[in-house]
């Protein structure tokens, strides 16, 4: 297994309801290390562009609609095997479908609230990193 980053974001349900502390608690219990981290405020367009391979879908204005509607926490998770580790820690885009445990099924509203983003290959992973953090951001 080698050492990889991931983009991770603390979606708007949670960082309205003041889980980030928690959120982050998980990612390190699970050894997995916040290398760069901030708080913004996405606009329409930059929800848009993060999100445009799901544009044909049904639920992407509501989803861009969802992530423009507080602050959001994006940051770089580094770890063994950090991609896989963070989807694992995450649990299933549908909460009702999450394991025990895991930060959706403890902390998610429903299917679109579900609080946390983790990039889904090692491509998605580099190109959503580099959308929102310059390599002078990343502090391992
Ligand atoms: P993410 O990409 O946020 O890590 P994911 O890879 O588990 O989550 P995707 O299929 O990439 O899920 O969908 C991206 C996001 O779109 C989901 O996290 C969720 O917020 C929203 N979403 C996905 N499916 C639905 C749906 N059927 N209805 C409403 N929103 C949805
Ligand atoms: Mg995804």
């Amino acid at each position: 297994m080698a050492i990889e980053r991931t983009l991770s974001i603390i979606k708007p349900d949670a960082t309205r309801r003041n889980l980030t502390g928690k959120i982050n608690q998980r990612f390190e219990d699970a050894g997995l290390r916040i290398v760069a981290q901030k708080r913004i405020q996405l606009t329409p367009s930059q929800a848009e562009g993060f999100y445009a391979v799901h544009k044909e879908r049904a639920f992407f204005n509501d989803l861009c609609t969802f992530m423009t509607s507080g602050p959001v926490v994006v940051q770089v998770l580094e770890g063994e095997d950090a991609i896989a580790k963070n989807r694992e820690v995450m649990g299933a885009t549908n909460p009702a479908q999450a394991d025990e445990g895991t930060i959706r099924k403890d902390f998610a509203e429903d299917i679109e609230a579900n609080s946390v983003h983790g990039s889904d290959a090692p491509e998605t992973a580099a190109e959503e990193i580099a959308y929102f953090f310059s390599g002078l951001e990343l502090v391992g």
